[in-house]
């Protein structure tokens, strides 16, 4: 099923987030990652890209154990600044065989010591989001990034850039996390003023280690609000306190989205089904699955 199919609904729709293995032999794991998630009945669950693409055919694999195997709409994300596009026709076809529907077509990070852009690769998501129209019937997604994306020089630029990957064919986007929802109001509001249609679902990641958190900034530039900080410094060095106040604190970024009309919400639940079943426990009559 295609995700844009359920996204104008009128209904609230929680989904998860899944990595691949590194690894061939860590496969049967992450099956049983897959199962696990989706016995929550996620509305899709989406299977990052690894950074390289050199774990792609393990993505293809998670993406149709969600949907083959455990009947769940699945988003495979697709990311081309490491490959040439040979590299990503193939594995656009490995998911038209599988009858892999919905596509997350990114960038990625460029590699900091490569030659970029190569003759054959992509430069930027658009073009990829234009050629992944071209090859097949896919709805495709893009990101975006409600505090600007590091290497804009402004969110307004951000903004326009953003614009042409929706008129490329993008069918909805996901935010960056955020842990201030203002975030995602204003940047609402931007969205709206540029004319951007596209569907626009927020991702929410539950920080539930003290390590977490660091790399998430280094990665993002994510803006901490002192609420969030306050969490992090009293809690950081007592696991199991800082993973209920991480849960916590997710379940009220969500709460208070919907409450304020927000339709879906993507959990970066990181192959932690049981981080993803204790958020939607909280939301037992907040959110009623299909
Ligand atoms: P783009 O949309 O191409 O934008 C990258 C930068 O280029 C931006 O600053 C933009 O403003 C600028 N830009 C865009 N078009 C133009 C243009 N025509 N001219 C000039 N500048 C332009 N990474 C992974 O490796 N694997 C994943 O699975 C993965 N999943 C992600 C999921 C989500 C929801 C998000 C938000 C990010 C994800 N990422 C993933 C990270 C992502 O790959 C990086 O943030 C990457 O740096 C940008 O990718 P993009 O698709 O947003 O790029």
């Amino acid at each position: 099923m295609k995700i844009s199919e359920f996204l104008n609904n009128g209904k609230v729709g929680i989904s998860c987030e899944l990595f691949p293995p590194k690894l061939g032999s860590q496969l049967n794991n992450a099956k049983e990652v897959v199962r696990e998630m989706a016995k929550l009945s996620p509305s899709y669950m989406s299977i990052t890209y690894g950074a390289t693409g050199g774990t792609s055919e393990y993505t293809v694999d998670i993406a149709n154990e969600i949907q083959n195997v455990n009947h769940i709409p699945a988003l495979a994300h697709l990311t081309c600044v490491s490959s040439t596009k040979e590299k990503v026709h193939s594995v656009i076809e490995q998911l038209k065989e599988k009858h892999i529907e919905n596509i997350l077509a990114l960038r990625g990070d460029i590699p900091r010591e490569a030659d970029f852009p190569l003759p054959n690769q992509y430069r930027y998501a658009c073009e990829l989001i234009a050629d992944i129209k071209s090859q097949g019937d896919f709805c495709i997604g893009g990101a975006c990034y409600p505090e600007g994306h590091p290497e804009a020089d402004s969110i307004q630029e951000d903004l326009v850039h953003l614009k042409e990957k929706v008129d490329a064919g993008c069918d909805f986007l996901t935010t960056q996390m955020f842990f201030d929802n203002n975030i995602y109001y204003n940047f609402m509001y931007k969205v709206l003023q540029k004319n951007i249609k596209a569907p626009v679902i927020a991702g929410i990641m539950p920080v539930t280690n003290s390590g977490q958190i660091k790399k998430i900034i280094s990665l993002s530039g994510n803006m901490v609000p002192p609420r969030f900080k306050a969490i992090v410094d009293r809690f950081s060095d007592n696991p199991a306190a800082m993973r209920q106040a991480g849960i916590a604190y997710a379940t009220e970024q969500i709460i208070d989205l919907i409450a304020n009309g927000v339709d879906h919400v993507h959990i970066y639940t990181m192959n932690k089904p049981d981080v993803a079943g204790e958020i939607l426990q909280n939301l037992s009559e907040i959110y009623i699955r299909n």
